[in-house]
């Protein structure tokens, strides 16, 4: 009972922090380090990433020039379509209803630039038909982003929560049984 307790009140606060505005500071993350958080509730499953500009476009000054907001719009249209970051078990088939993506560039309260950090923000909604059929999700984000770094990924179901550290030799993590 203690133990069920438990997971209810640590899903439903990670929950609340998934379905809240993005309050994070930036500049407390780690180059080389991104982070993804997973939750799943009901038929829903929610993906949020939250990666370092260093490890998709190699700068976290705000792009001025020409050729870095050129570098910059065509990170997020890689964002745009899902697939090119990770990929779902057709079986489970979940369907994107939702996603936000962004940079989230921290103020730049100096003329410093190689101080300024900023972070790529995705977050993908799914609704799906079969969500305990979800077992392998795989990231081509590896592939499609030549600066990447390690990915951290937090998972939370309504049966209990666990951790994955994905790296590019095996861009792959189980899911099944955890839903
Ligand atoms: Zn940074």
């Amino acid at each position: 009972m203690r133990l069920f307790l438990y997971i209810s009140i640590s899903f439903y606060f990670f929950i609340s922090l998934l379905f809240a505005e993005e309050t994070r500071q930036v500049d407390k993350h780690e180059h080389g380090v991104s982070e993804l958080n997973i939750a799943i509730q009901s038929n829903t499953m929610v993906l949020e990433f939250m990666i370092p500009g260093a490890d998709i476009v190699g700068f976290e000054y705000e792009a001025k020039s020409e050729q870095d907001k050129a570098t910059v719009n065509a990170a997020l249209t890689k964002f745009d379509d899902y697939n090119n970051i990770f990929i779902i078990p057709t079986n489970s088939k979940c369907l994107l209803v939702s996603s936000k993506i962004n940079i989230n560039q921290e103020d730049d309260h100096d003329e410093h630039q190689e101080e300024a950090h900023n972070e790529f923000y995705a977050k993908y909604t799914f609704e799906c038909g079969d969500i305990k059929s979800l077992d392998l999700l795989e990231f081509p984000y590896f592939e499609t982003f030549s600066n990447y770094g390690e990915l951290e990924v937090q998972f939370v179901s309504e049966i209990g929560s666990t951790s994955f550290e994905v790296e590019a030799d095996n861009p792959i993590i189980n899911i099944e049984g955890k839903i």
